[in-house]
């Protein structure tokens, strides 16, 4: 059997047109303009790489997009000064601070700055404990965005066997969340589980979101399944002239080519869950400027 390769760019794509219909329709109806601010502090490359992507993007979504870039030498007390006005602003309904920022700066205390309304990565406590608690709130991106894959590959998830690798605040712990309010029974593996091979062999859902290139092989999934890559990695080129110049490619966390050929759906990467990641901000911001207004959301 050859597992069926979700689209993720496809899927994204459409979810990104639903976004620019719902903005339109709460411009038309409620002279109502969803607007996102993303902070940058430093010029690391990736990351301004990302900023620029969004803010793009909520351009052509027809949101309001702010982006302010501070230096790397910004003490904490101006970024988190920057936020305080962002969280103060009524034209801006979602604040994204990009990550890492400097060591000189504590990720907490932006997280315990932003607004929790206007937290659209969905990683202040506050937003964590709504999850947990099944209380209406904004969720991170990234899980968000596997939860639409898999409902679109598999219906109702209901009753499923649900296996996540990884237990970051950022992805495994929210997705574990996510499945669990979708009726999944839900393990969550880490570093320190045993037997990780056959623990992911219970999965109908496998989620793998470790951060180590190809690491989940055929032998590790069960016949059927979902997988669902998270992973991000760079690995050397398969050209040895390339990759002895240092050029590189990127892989996930499954070892693709393997796994696709047991495996029931399964995302590539690139192009599966990472171009679901944006559009999934711009689908929280929408959320984030209809609830601060008391509108209802016409993505549901
Ligand atoms: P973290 O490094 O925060 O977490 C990695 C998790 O994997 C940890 O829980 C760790 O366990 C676990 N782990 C590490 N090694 C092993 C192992 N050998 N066996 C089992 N578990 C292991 O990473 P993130 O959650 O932030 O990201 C995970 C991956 O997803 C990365 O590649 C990242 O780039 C990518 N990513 C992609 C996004 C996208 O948009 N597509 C968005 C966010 C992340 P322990 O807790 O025990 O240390």
């Amino acid at each position: 059997m050859s597992a069926e390769v979700i689209d993720g760019k496809a899927q994204a794509e459409r979810l990104r047109v639903e976004v620019a219909a719902a903005a339109a329709e709460l411009k038309a109806k409620h002279g109502l303009v969803p607007g996102l601010a993303v902070v940058l502090v430093g010029e690391d490359p990736a990351s301004a790489i990302y900023v620029r992507s969004k803010g793009e993007q909520t351009h052509a979504a027809g949101m309001h997009s702010v982006t302010l870039k501070l230096p790397a030498s910004a003490s904490q007390a101006e970024v988190l000064a920057a936020v305080e006005t962002l969280n103060e602003d009524p034209a801006i309904h979602g604040i994204l601070v990009q990550f890492p920022v400097p060591d000189h700066i504590s990720q907490a205390a932006i997280l315990a700055t932003i607004s929790p309304d206007k937290d659209v990565d969905g990683l202040t406590v506050i937003n964590a404990g709504r999850l947990a608690s099944g209380l209406p709130g904004l969720f991170p991106c990234t899980p968000n965005g596997c939860l639409i894959l898999l409902r679109n590959a598999l219906g109702e998830l209901g009753g499923k066997r649900a296996v996540i690798v990884g237990r970051s605040n950022l992805m495994g712990k929210p997705m574990a969340q996510l499945l669990l309010q979708a009726d999944c029974t839900v393990t969550i593996a880490h570093s320190r589980t045993r037997d990780l091979p056959a623990v992911c062999r219970e999965a109908d859902i496998l989620v793998a979101a470790v951060g180590r290139a190809e690491m989940i092989k055929a032998d590790w999934v069960k016949p059927g399944a979902a997988v669902i890559d998270v992973g991000i990695n760079r690995v050397p080129a398969r050209d040895p002239e390339a990759a002895a110049a240092g050029k590189t490619r990127v892989v996930g966390d499954v070892a693709f080519e393997e796994v696709k050929a047991v495996a029931g759906w399964i995302t590539p990467v690139p192009g599966g869950v990472g171009p679901m990641t944006i559009a999934c901000l711009l689908r929280n911001t929408v959320q984030a400027a209809c609830r601060l207004n008391g509108i209802d959301n016409p993505l549901g």
